[in-house]
């Protein structure tokens, strides 16, 4: 192990270790995809309020040019992930189905489109305030799949104080190489993130947490640290899900974050690689956020790859150009533990996308069809990694009993992993009954 890291062997307890899929990516560098003719930036790719379009139609755009505002602080801006013109704004399907506001634009295929929309800024020379407004600007979200807006993560709420950026680099779902790729190709990138997010928190140290399957990533992070860095690199043992937040927190610094709390309240900032590596890119050249890495993967893909693509690119524009072999059946955005199908191929990549998995028949076939009565075995409970009991939630949701599942058995500190689903031997979709009763009481409280 090379010197100045931690190593950490102790993983949290609990979870699964599902195999890992990931020896057809893994060792590809990122590919830049060509640019589609049309690309579709919906005005919603984050969690929070849509943006606002500041461009009209027929109005032409240039490669990270500004087209549409931050609408409150829970919302970013959006930027022209190509030169073109903006052919117009209306209804687009996304990946969950609904239809939702979109800028479209028809790239021109003669541009070079090198990005000239920017204007250097010294991020060293800026306070803490000016730093989280410039992140705003960007628009920068978690590109770990949250899709949270970065700057809000960087406002240290009153009375807290954050000591620690933890650094997510785990990756641990199946199939995903993007995050190893990133820290392998673009360590400088994610060590200026880091310095950025730190002077922004005021936190004194940085840990970077990383799977010991990658540990070529770990040999060009710790290569380029800066010998006064105050980040450390700590490697755990593969086991899912690992990046979870809380998770990590409890495992590496021993602090436990409330039920219906944050890392803020245990003074930590967790931040994904690719979330950094883009912040370390483009805040000091002032850009936007207009591109981001995926993999495109699995038996039904003919080149698999990890591929930089500009957002809006359409679902289907990337598979043409990865290849879908005859026997494809499923795409899913995201891995097999937390992504979810997509029934259209023309929805656009957003900057939550981190990945598309293309499965054949084969493997759905495999898939149990029937499910039986629930045999008490516990087996979702031991792996459970925050200790709920998705057996009794199990049991309240087909009762449709949605409210004493939050107010008596914790629903909303599920984040939805899967690791209940995939040990049931009765193959009950506990994950997906929880996510079902979590809306459900959504609506509830709305209508109330
Ligand atoms: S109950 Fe939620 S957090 Fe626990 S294993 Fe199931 S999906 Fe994961
Ligand atoms: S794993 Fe499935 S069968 Fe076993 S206790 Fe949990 S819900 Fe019941």
């Amino acid at each position: 192990m090379p010197a100045g890291l931690l190593h950490i062997a102790k993983t949290f307890a609990r979870g699964i270790r599902p195999p890992a899929h990931k020896e057809s990516t893994r060792a590809l560098p990122i590919r830049r995809l060509p640019f589609a003719p049309e690309l579709v930036v919906p005005l919603q790719q984050h969690t929070g309020s849509p943006s606002v379009p500041c461009v009209k139609v027929g109005q032409e755009v240039v490669r990270g040019e500004p087209i549409a505002k931050a609408n409150g602080f829970m919302s970013v801006p959006m930027h022209a992930p190509v030169t073109g013109v903006v052919a117009s704004i209306e209804l687009r399907p996304t990946s969950r189905g609904e239809m939702q506001p979109a800028i479209v634009i028809h790239t021109y295929m003669g541009a070079s489109q090198e990005v000239l929309y920017s204007a250097p800024q010294d991020v060293d020379a800026m306070t803490p305030n000016e730093l989280v407004a410039a992140v705003r600007e960007t628009g920068v979200v978690g590109l770990g799949g949250a899709a949270f807006p970065t700057h809000v993560k960087l406002v240290v709420p009153e009375g807290r104080r954050i000591d620690t950026v933890l650094v997510n680099g785990c990756e641990c779902e199946p199939y995903l190489t993007t995050d190893h790729r990133v820290m392998l190709e673009c360590a400088d990138d994610i060590h200026a993130g880091i310095q950025i997010v730190q002077k922004a928190v005021g936190a004194t140290r940085a840990i970077i947490a990383t799977e010991d399957n990658k540990l070529d990533a770990v040999k060009s992070l710790n290569e380029s640290r800066k010998k006064a860095s105050t980040t450390v690199i700590s490697v755990l043992k593969p086991q899912y899900p690992q990046g979870a937040e809380k998770l990590l927190i409890k495992a590496l610094l021993d602090r436990e974050v409330p039920s219906g709390g944050s890392p803020a309240d245990v003074g930590v900032a967790v931040l994904n690689v690719a979330t950094l590596a883009q912040l370390g890119e483009i805040l000091p050249r002032r850009q936007g956020l207009i591109e981001r890495v995926i993999t495109i993967t699995g038996p039904g893909v003919e080149h698999p790859g990890n591929y930089m693509v500009a957002l809006g690119t359409p679902l289907s524009f990337a598979l043409k150009h990865a290849g879908l072999k005859p026997d494809a059946v499923q795409v899913i955005f995201g891995g097999p533990m937390t992504g979810h199908s997509v029934a259209d191929l023309d929805i656009p990549i957003t900057k939550g996308i981190t990945g598309i998995l293309v499965l054949t028949g084969a493997e759905t076939a495999k898939r149990p069809t029937k499910i039986y009565p629930c045999i008490k075995c516990g087996y979702c409970i031991d792996a459970c990694p925050i200790q709920l009991n998705p057996s009794r939630l199990g049991v309240l949701a087909q009762r449709g009993l949605y409210e004493a599942m939050e107010s008596e058995f914790y629903l909303n500190d599920c984040f939805e992993c899967g690791c209940c689903t995939y040990v049931c031997p009765s193959h009950i979709p506990l994950v997906q009954e929880f996510r079902i009763a979590k809306a459900m009481n959504r609506q509830r409280k709305t209508a109330q």
